[in-house]
């Protein structure tokens, strides 16, 4: 079968691999509490990350790699155990695979385990034809190809604003709207909370805007702390989540969120933070990092995609078939601001 394989940083090509239902030792065995199910992909969208894999920048990627870790699919064998994963029903993947032993694995938050490993990361990824994955890692869905790709990648915004605990009692400024910011504009103005949407690129407020954000600050020409004090009456909002990861941006987070308020930070920053700690203490903050996804943020980021409350189409940024993800990733490295997300059709 076909597969994209990063051979090394800036070489992407189109190869063949070996389908994994040669190994079919473990396909349906009713012994093996681990079933395994084979899937056809559909399609996979490409985001950031892969990106920077692609370029060498992802530390944690090693080479030959296949990239891809937001998937459509469709079950080509059914699970002899799950009624719901019966064969041609359509499916998307949680790319996460966690160590069940690690402190966080043993506090049931298998998203934050400490040995972690990610398709399309630490181990092989969905941009190829066939796929075989445990039955735990799929969620059957009511949604076209490209709604099944867009779960993955809002599930990540959607874990802070469940870090957060947002409620609709809550105003929740996010600052980015990159994918990870989008997914939590969305999720926040899905339960109902009254949502600012943060940037300096006004296509992308834009989104935000169809994508739940009542408010929107463009800090190219507004000033973020007059803005956010008049949008919320002096008092700063309730909750901000930091999706940037830029130093000024992670500082400013603590600087206008109101006294008691939450900050959830998902952005990784390049470089160290010099912060006032004081705020910490004054305002009383909860101060949460946020990584990868849970299975309920995976359901319920299905709910919000199944009842249209996210711009699926507008948020595309170029669909592409296999052939074309080697020169498509060269134009894109050369201009990163070029593409946000693309989908790769695999039929
Ligand atoms: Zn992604
Ligand atoms: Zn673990």
């Amino acid at each position: 079968m076909r597969a994209l394989i990063l051979r090394r940083p800036g070489e992407a090509v189109v190869a063949a691999v070996e389908e994994p239902r040669l190994h079919g030792a473990f396909l349906n065995d009713p012994h093996n509490d681990d079933e395994k199910i084979l899937l056809k992909v559909r399609m996979v969208g490409l985001c950031g990350s892969d990106l920077n894999s692609f370029r060498g920048k992802n530390p944690m990627v090693s080479f030959p790699r296949i990239p891809g870790h937001e998937i459509a699919a469709t079950i080509v064998e059914g699970s002899t155990r799950h009624p719901a994963l019966a064969a041609g029903v359509n499916v998307t993947v949680s790319p996460y695979t966690n160590c069940a032993q690690c402190p966080s694995c043993l506090r049931n938050r298998p998203n934050a385990c400490q040995f972690n490993q990610t398709l399309g990361v630490q181990r092989d990824g969905a941009l190829t034809e066939y796929l075989l994955m445990p039955t735990e890692k799929l969620y059957p869905a009511k949604l076209n190809l490209q709604e099944l790709c867009w779960v993955e990648p809002l599930t990540v915004g959607a874990h802070a604003v469940c870090r957060g605990r947002v409620t609709a009692q809550d105003t929740v400024a996010v600052f980015g709207c990159g994918g990870v910011g989008l997914g939590a504009i969305a999720a926040s103005h899905f339960r109902g909370a009254r949502t600012i949407a943060i940037d300096i690129d006004a296509n992308k407020l834009a989104i935000a805007r169809m994508a739940g954000a009542a408010h929107t600050i463009d800090t190219q020409s507004e000033s973020l702390h007059e803005k956010l004090i008049e949008l919320t009456g002096g008092r700063g909002p309730d909750v901000i989540v930091e999706a940037v990861g830029q130093p000024e941006t992670f500082r400013g987070a603590v600087e206008e969120v109101a006294f008691t308020g939450r900050v959830v930070y998902i952005g990784y920053a390049k470089e160290p933070v010099a912060y006032e700690t004081r705020l910490f203490v004054q305002k009383e903050l909860d101060i949460l990092g946020s990584r990868n996804a849970l299975p309920g943020d995976f359901h319920e980021v299905i709910r919000m995609l199944e009842s249209h409350a996210f711009p699926v189409q507008a948020a595309i940024s170029g669909i592409a078939s296999l052939e074309e993800v080697p020169d498509l990733l060269r134009a894109w490295s050369d201009n990163p601001g070029r593409y946000t997300k693309i989908m790769v059709r695999m039929d």
